[in-house]
């Protein structure tokens, strides 16, 4: 049996997958990852970006986290692709349990998913620091000065998590559970480089640990099923039976 009818027949058989997935989901959807060739850390700045989406980047140069801020990691044209579809039919046919990952674009939810943590927060929610007014992904990355603020004065910070921040502890609590009762954990499109959020693959205890991704990974010699591919292509070209 090929790696994708093995996919195929574990799905099959399960009512009680987990999907962990990072920034991979979304580049065929067009939005860039960190890592890959043509990721945002092999692009030329005048600071790395995970200086720049720091914490006390931001704190210190907000004009210039703001400008990368916006004009890379706010992509509202965006539309899921078909991993995102796919991982949402087979949660509306009972077979998948949650989405866990690593993205704050939001496109989880615009394919449909509905049980979605999101370790790392999401563009959509934007939330002054001195009175809590909270804005859209489309306000801040309109706005126009080069740092949103409120008309109460604060500035108004994406409620995603910066280098430097602790991820939400009932976020992360939530995504634990699902990993630990997973009878299938599919993992992909992430480099399982960034902690803690990777470290959630030691909470699986099956033995169908499905690996998905382009490159090579820390954990592909855990896994039980390790595809090299396309996310969009492999997870789209399953079939989903009540
Ligand atoms: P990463 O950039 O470190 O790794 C992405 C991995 O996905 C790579 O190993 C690459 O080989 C693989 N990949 C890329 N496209 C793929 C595809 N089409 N099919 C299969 N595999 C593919 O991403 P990460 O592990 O998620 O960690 C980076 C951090 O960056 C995360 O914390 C996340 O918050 C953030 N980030 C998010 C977005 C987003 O929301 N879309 C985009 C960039 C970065």
């Amino acid at each position: 049996m090929n790696e994708l009818s093995i996919l195929q027949k574990w799905v099959d058989e399960s009512r009680k997958i987990v999907f962990f997935g990072g920034a991979g989901v979304s580049t065929e959807s067009g939005i860039p990852d960190f890592r890959s060739t043509d990721g945002l850390y092999r692009q030329q700045y005048a600071y790395p970006p995970e200086t720049v989406i720091s914490r006390p980047f931001f704190d210190r140069h907000p004009e210039i986290f703001f400008d990368f801020y916006r004009s890379r990691m706010i992509c509202l044209e965006a539309e899921p692709n078909a991993a995102h579809l796919k991982l949402a039919e087979l949660e509306r046919a009972g077979r998948l349990q949650a989405v866990v990952t690593q993205n704050i674009d939001g496109l989880h939810q615009l394919a449909g998913s509905r049980r979605v943590y999101e370790l790392h927060g999401s563009i959509h929610r934007n939330i002054c620091q001195r009175c809590g007014k909270t804005y859209t992904a489309r306000q801040v990355k309109d706005w126009p000065d080069p740092v949103p603020r409120c008309p109460c004065g604060g500035i108004i910070k994406p409620d995603v998590v910066l280098y430097g921040e602790p991820l939400d502890e009932a976020t992360l609590q939530g995504a634990a559970e699902a990993v630990a009762g997973a009878e299938i954990l599919i993992v992909g499109g992430t480099s399982l480089a960034v902690y803690p959020a990777a470290g959630l693959v030691d909470l699986y205890r099956g033995n169908r640990l499905v690996l998905i991704n382009r490159d090579p990974t820390p954990q592909d010699r855990r896994a039980d099923l390790l595809i090299r591919g396309s996310i969009g292509e492999i997870l789209g070209g399953i079939s989903v039976s009540l």
